[in-house]
């Protein structure tokens, strides 16, 4: 029985020709050709004025986050259900992460982080940013964000890493922020097999941080610095797996999507579980369907751990949802606004195999494995 797993990345001949050229070219070098055209290519996607395409996603919510003003005494007020890699660049800023509570469909609860905003600047803390992430693929509830913040003067910065592809009302994922970050690492929606990118329509923002993330090296002869930089660029032949991998998103989402449909439909009878943002009030017809993930509820038959083990068994990789941030002892003692709803997801939620390379009969086992132990 081969494994099935959660998200694997799918290389193709266009990707393989596209790094080929790449070493052929002489560029193998940070930075070359096929970096320039990969930073037009994304921003056209996305509809953003300037990118930079960088070593990781998290090097580039470090940048976003300098380009914004977080620093030592400044606060940065971020969703707890994500990924380490949000809460990160905070510390390495030397700024304060608070965390703010999950909405039904898992990510940020605008009003709480917006009331969160508010008290922290009631007691005197300067708030640097505040962060959203597009949770799993879905976007945030921009509508409510975007205006709140513009009001109070608060830069937004959009993780938007799990969410190229996804719109919002028609606009992409990574266009709500004054600075947004996608990841490209290799099991994110497309890879390059790491890296990340900085969007911004801020030309003045993405050009200091193109020059924190080369050394900070001052236009002079020799290596002249006068403060500190980063080496945080993406190269040229991962620039090149980038573009191919880009050519074929909309294919590749596709296939999310059919994988999504086709688990939907198979626990439409069955009680006590839902797909994770499906029952919003908004449907997932502008979710990128990065990873699908269910969420169980008091009328499951199981829960999420037997659910666990029996795919185990069947040699399929299910995972449980981030660990909110506020539950890590790495984060114990920072300051968050809690209504229990991330720690719920949680304990009851779990993300399916998801990968563009499934076939049918892979999904089919995995619904048979979910219906098996949720419906009888
Ligand atoms: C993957 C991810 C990141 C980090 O991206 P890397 O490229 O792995 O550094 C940041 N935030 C979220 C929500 C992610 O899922």
């Amino acid at each position: 029985m081969s494994r099935i797993h959660l998200s694997l990345a799918q290389v193709t001949d266009v990707e393989r020709a596209l790094v080929l050229d790449a070493l052929d070219s002489g560029w193998v070098t940070p930075l070359g050709p096929h970096v320039d055209a990969f930073e037009a290519e994304i921003a056209a996607r996305v509809g953003v004025g300037h990118a930079l395409a960088l070593s990781s996603g998290t090097a580039a919510l470090h940048l976003a986050l300098l380009g914004v003003g977080a620093g030592p005494g400044t606060a940065v007020v971020l969703p707890s259900m994500t990924f380490a890699a949000s809460a990160w660049p905070v510390l390495y800023c030397g700024a304060e992460p608070v965390f703010v509570d999950s909405g039904d469909d898992g990510n940020v609860d605008p009003e709480l982080l917006l009331h969160t905003v508010d008290e922290l600047r009631a007691q005197g803390t300067t708030v640097a940013a505040a962060m959203s992430v597009d949770l799993f693929g879905r976007s945030a509830d921009y509508d409510q964000l975007v205006p709140a913040l513009v009001d109070r003067e608060i830069p937004l910065v959009e993780d938007a890493a799990e969410a190229l592809g996804a719109t919002y009302r028609g606009t992409p994922a990574g266009a709500f922020g004054t600075a947004s970050v996608l990841s490209f690492n290799g099991n994110k929606i497309m890879t390059t097999s790491g890296g990340g990118m900085l969007l911004s329509d801020d030309e003045a923002l993405v050009e200091r941080a193109r020059y924190l993330s080369t050394q900070a090296r001052q236009p002079a002869p020799w290596y002249e610095h006068t403060e500190m930089g980063f080496n945080y660029r993406m190269s040229n032949i991962l620039a090149a797996l980038g573009r191919g991998q880009l050519s074929r998103l909309d294919q590749m989402m596709a296939r999310r999507r059919e994988i999504r449909e086709a688990y939907a439909e198979a626990l439409v009878d069955v009680p006590g579980v839902s797909v994770l943002g499906r029952h919003g009030r908004r449907d997932d017809a502008e979710d990128n369907c990065w990873l699908t993930c269910i969420v169980l509820d008091a009328a499951a038959r199981a829960d999420r751990d037997a659910l666990l083990a029996a795919l185990a068994e069947q040699q399929i990789e299910a995972r449980p949802l981030w660990k909110p941030m506020h539950l890590q002892p790495v984060f114990a003692g920072a300051r968050s606004t809690m209504t229990g709803t991330s720690e719920r997801l949680f304990y009851t939620g779990l993300a399916l195999p998801s990968g563009p390379g499934m076939t049918d009969v892979d999904v089919k086992r995995v619904t048979e494995v979910l219906i098996e132990v949720l419906a009888t």
